[in-house]
């Protein structure tokens, strides 16, 4: 295919993602914008596999493979599994970077720097840049594949969910970054000498090693911030990479990823209430071994039959999710629950902290797939100015996003996160299987309140009890 018509395709290519991107900013467009950019992605990988001088044999291989692993592991993948799985695929396209850069360098060595650089002509400026982007897909993709992997295993429980932290641990973190940048400069200055490769495995070997270490100390409830900084780095070594291998798409579509998931660090940061400085340079994940204040009384629990009298008459009511609702699959009967209470005379919202569930929008994909009426969303803020005027709060399987001890116990590991002030409404009713912790593994002040009751059991069973109630 000539060259013209290949950059008019990802310019193209380009266009659909930034559109796709941009429906994907209201409930109502996204469908059509994920079509559209998926569209945009398929015409670059045709575009880019039309290229003369492929070795399909390599391509077709890695894709049968890749593909086959993709699918069995989304086939095999429990609805609540979601989030580590996407950690998961995140790693791999850090891994991919790092690949990319190191093996154009070993073909690059080969080859000779005189016969590669004749042969990009102009499209590299010099040796030097060659070297800088490879050092940069190399220590990003290093840092996301690693990353992601703590935080997979993290996520699904597999190690410890809680900051792992130990002696002098800041400190080895800033030698080992400070290791990484010496040995990429010196790679980037003796890029053409033998002793070249050696500086190269060093920085892949610390940028792994970077990824475990700067993860491991983040816990509970600063996990998202971490997932999203993570989603970032994978667009910013994909760009890196596109840079090595001197394709303009991967760039665009790379640094499309990497500036909306620091978009996404920056929302989720406001909702943890951190700035990013602090996320990146310390004080994060750096939680206290107190589990805060010790808490009085007692937890009252509530029958469906008594919650039904009182959801009966009231006149508003309010969901709030947590990731107890994804584990439960209740989103279905939820939706069946408020529009009952709707027809009933209530006003009803559902209200979705940033954080809550296990990855970023979680609940509202799940509250979009059992199509709640996107009017009846309430962001954090919004639904908290009226909190107080609300009947009932019903809160299905969420914990930390409605402790009050994040924002009354200044000794609380999650002291100073903006939660849904449920703990403010008439009525609080808590559905949750025991008397199990949150994500953060720390004790609720809210259900020890005289406003609050709790409704032992499964998520959908007991909503699904609730709807039998109003049918009765
Ligand atoms: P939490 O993890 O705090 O609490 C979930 C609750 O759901 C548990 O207390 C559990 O209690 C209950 N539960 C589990 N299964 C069921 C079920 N089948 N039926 C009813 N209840 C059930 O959830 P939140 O959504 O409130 O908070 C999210 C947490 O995860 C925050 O700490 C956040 O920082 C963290 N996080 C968020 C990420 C994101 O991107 N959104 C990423 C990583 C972490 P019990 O066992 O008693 O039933």
């Amino acid at each position: 295919m000539p060259e013209s018509i290949i950059n008019v395709s990802y310019i193209v290519a380009a266009i659909l993602f930034i559109l796709g991107i941009k429906m994907l900013g209201s409930a109502s467009t996204a469908v059509k914008g994920n079509r559209i950019s998926s569209l945009g992605m398929l015409l670059a990988v045709i575009v880019t596999l039309s290229k003369s001088g492929l070795d399909y044999t390599w391509i077709v291989a890695g894709l049968v493979l890749g593909g086959m692993i993709g699918l069995v592991a989304a086939k095999r993948v429990q609805m609540t599994g979601m989030p580590e799985l996407v950690a998961l695929f995140n790693g791999f396209g850090g891994l991919a970077s790092l690949l990319v850069g190191w093996s154009e360098y070993e073909k690059v060595r080969t080859e000779g720097w005189g016969v590669y650089m004749e042969k990009v002509g102009d499209a590299m400026p010099g040796q030097w840049f060659l070297a800088l982007v490879i050092v940069l897909a190399v220590i990003i993709g290093g840092i996301t594949f690693t990353g992601s992997i703590v935080a997979y295993l993290k996520l699904s429980g597999k190690i410890g969910g809680t900051a792992t932290i130990f002696p002098l641990q800041k400190l080895i973190n800033l030698l080992v970054m400070l290791g990484a940048v010496v040995a990429g400069c010196y790679f980037i200055t003796i890029v053409d000498n033998q002793t070249a490769q050696f500086w190269l495995w060093c920085v892949i070997f610390l940028s792994l090693l970077i990824g475990v270490l700067g993860v491991i100390p983040i816990g509970g409830g600063d996990m998202p911030v971490v997932i999203a900084l993570l989603n970032s780095f994978s667009g910013l070594g994909a760009a890196a990479a596109g840079f090595v291998i001197t394709n303009t798409v991967l760039v665009v579509a790379g640094c499309l990823v990497g500036a909306s998931g620091l978009i996404l660090s920056m929302i989720m940061c406001k909702a943890m209430n951190r700035s990013l400085g602090n996320v990146l340079f310390g004080g994060f994940g750096a939680l206290t071994s107190s589990g805060g204040k010790q808490v009085e009384g007692e937890m009252k629990a509530l029958s469906v039959k008594d919650a039904y009298y009182v959801l009966e008459a009231a006149q508003s009511v309010v969901f709030v999710p947590g990731y107890g609702m994804a584990v439960a699959q209740a989103q279905h009967v939820v939706k069946e629950l408020s529009e009952i209470l709707e027809r009933n005379g209530a006003e009803v919202r559902h209200a979705v902290h940033p954080v809550a569930g296990r990855m970023p929008g979680h609940m509202n994909v799940l509250l979009a797939e059992a199509d709640v009426p996107y009017e009846q969303l309430c962001e954090m803020e919004e639904v908290n100015a009226i909190i107080p005027t609300v009947d009932v709060a019903i809160v299905i399987g969420a914990n930390d996003v409605v402790n009050p001890a994040a924002i009354e116990d200044e000794e609380s590991p999650i002291y100073g996160m903006p939660i849904i002030n449920v703990h403010q409404a008439r009525s609080v009713f808590v559905l949750k299987r025991g008397q199990g912790a949150g994500y953060s593994g720390i004790i609720n002040t809210l259900f020890f309140r005289e406003n609050c009751r709790m409704i032992y059991g499964d998520a959908k069973a007991t909503v699904g009890s609730m709807v039998a109630q109003f049918e009765e």
